[in-house]
């Protein structure tokens, strides 16, 4: 299919954390108003084949998609501004292009020739670049790129950019560089040479910035503005203040405001019909600043030095948090400073308790005192994942008296196995993409909390683990007043449970908080900060 898809490329210039994927999802979220239909695709320039093997503390939270893939972090954010799902093909490392290309090499597909990285990797680089452009279910495709101009590792996705936008031209492509504008305190001034220095970078690789965005703590005036347009090419109109502002979720006004979208616009020769719809978008901005109600909630999780390693759970918070008119308090908890004996001291101000998805055995026992007490002293509970894993644990040890039961991936002695590795998982040995991975059917039963949440009995929910409730069990749990509320009907998994006895407990195996979106945020999460509301009134009484 001919496709007459545009593309906007983003890169980033003096430093890296100038927040180009908010930045990406805000543009592409302008245009969605305008009436297109946008995605944005991340090109990172690591040679992990995928950020899956990634350490949360080094890269943040491991975002999954529909389709299973283990992808980069600003997909989540993509998603929750859009609304759309991405896919496998939004996001593309170097890592994954050389396995493209070395496979090909390996199969004899390049005839003899030397394989090298100009051309057979830019032309994979750029054969990605325009996948999902091609599929016709586009109009604009934004592409970030990883990494800051300048860095050795990013230099073969400039050159394919270069190659790309010289092949379609000026009306079809641009580029957006996101440059950072420091304020010299001693001189009280805000400096440019830093952005001339990127945007002269980028032009060395033969790539020309259409569009200077600038972070800044500093309005920009229009003498600075004047000195950016003329030594970096641009056109006045072209250079966009991006001011740091209280909430991720303002950017998009932020640069509306600035007349990003008109000049992106009429570069790339679209047509404007007015001012994009922000309506609902502007709704939920106006609950989120004028909160009539508060609540404390304790995240209890491995890595919570790191605010990247839970960030969809911490954006799922504020999406909820909205929707209830309340500003929600999430303190970090670290699972491996809680004990038995300090527990009550540590939550007993909570009004919620949420325990984090993980993975191996630290902090283990912290995050089962901190469920003993929760579930004993009747405070909302939720459980992601590992979260849920624990508090079937728990329950085992405590009510069941189970004495050791555990999970194997914590001890793979125990005598009582209470989650396992499904059989299929068991003889697998590597670590890279074998978990149960992306969306799988669940369905709730009727008379259950969760359905009552959901208002539905099939749901789909995202994945990303190995074990699993073992069903062994499952008539001794619900005897005791643990049910499974909601089980994948193909393999028959125990996917939620519930407490019946008690204000609000729910564990999901699944990754929830994948879906939450700002305009759509998720039901559970929504349900779950109404009954720390509701625990916050019970303990006025
Ligand atoms: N480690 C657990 C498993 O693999 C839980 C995974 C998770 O919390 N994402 O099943």
């Amino acid at each position: 299919m001919k496709s007459n898809c545009k593309y906007i490329f983003v890169t980033g210039g003096v430093t890296s954390s100038l927040g180009k994927g908010i930045f990406a999802a805000s543009l592409a979220r302008l245009l969605q108003g305008h009436g297109f239909r946008v995605t944005i695709q991340k090109f990172d320039p690591y040679i992990n084949v995928d950020p899956g093997t990634l350490n949360p503390y080094e890269h943040g939270e491991c975002y999954v998609t529909e389709d299973g893939a283990e992808t980069d972090l600003d997909l989540g954010h993509y998603e929750r501004f859009l609304g759309v799902d991405t896919s496998q093909s939004n996001n593309v490392t170097t890592g994954a292009v050389y396995q493209t290309v070395i496979n090909k090499e390996r199969a004899g597909d390049y005839l003899g020739k030397t394989v090298q990285v100009i051309p057979h990797i830019t032309d994979e680089l750029q054969r990605r670049m325009m996948l999902l452009g091609e599929s016709g279910e586009y109009d604009i495709v934004i592409t970030e790129i990883g990494g800051t101009v300048g860095d050795i590792e990013s230099f073969p996705f400039v050159e394919a950019v270069r190659q790309l936008k010289w092949k379609l031209g000026s009306t079809r492509c641009i580029t957006v560089h996101l440059t950072l504008i420091p304020y010299l305190a001693s001189a009280k001034e805000l400096k440019t040479k830093p952005t001339q220095h990127s945007v002269k970078m980028l032009l060395e690789s033969g790539l020309q910035a259409d569009i200077l965005v600038c972070r800044t703590e500093y309005p920009l005036n229009r003498d600075i503005r004047r000195k950016l347009a003329l030594f970096c090419n641009v056109n006045i109109n072209a250079v966009i203040e991006a001011i740091d502002v209280d909430t991720i979720y303002d950017v998009p006004l932020s640069l509306l405001k600035e007349g990003l979208d008109d000049i992106v616009l009429s570069k790339l020769k679209l047509p404007k019909h007015g001012e994009p719809d922000l309506t609902s978008w502007k709704e939920f901005l106006s609950r989120l600043k004028n909160p009539t109600n508060s609540v404390r909630i304790a995240l209890v999780g491995k890595y919570v030095e790191l605010q990247d390693a839970y960030k969809s759970i911490l954006e799922s918070f504020i999406h909820a948090g909205a929707a209830n008119e309340c500003k929600v308090e999430v303190v970090s908890i670290q699972s491996d400073h809680i004990s038995a004996e300090n527990v009550r001291e540590k939550l007993k101000h909570m009004d919620g308790v949420l325990v984090a998805p993980g993975f191996g055995d630290r902090g283990i026992e912290g995050k089962i005192a901190a469920i003993k007490f929760v579930r004993e002293n009747n405070i909302p509970f939720f459980g992601i994942c590992l979260g849920m894993q624990c508090c079937v644990i728990e329950f085992g040890r405590h009510v069941l008296k189970l004495k050791d039961a555990h999970s194997t991936e914590m001890n793979p002695k125990t005598k009582h196995p209470v989650i396992d590795k499904m059989e299929e998982q068991k003889n697998i040995t590597e670590m890279g993409g074998t978990m149960r991975l992306g969306s799988y059917d669940c369905r709730l039963y009727k008379k259950t909390r969760s359905y009552d949440i959901y208002k539905s009995q099939a749901i789909t929910e995202r994945h990303r683990h190995r074990f699993e409730f073992n069903n062994e069990y499952l008539k001794d749990y619900e005897a005791h007043g643990m049910m499974a509320a909601g089980v994948n009907p193909q393999q028959n998994l125990v996917e939620i449970v519930e407490l019946k006895e008690h204000p609000w407990f729910i564990g999901v195996q699944f990754h929830l908080e994948l879906k939450s979106k700002v305009e759509k945020p998720h039901p559970l999460f929504v349900d779950f900060v109404r009954a720390a509301i509701q625990q916050k009134e019970r303990k006025l009484k």
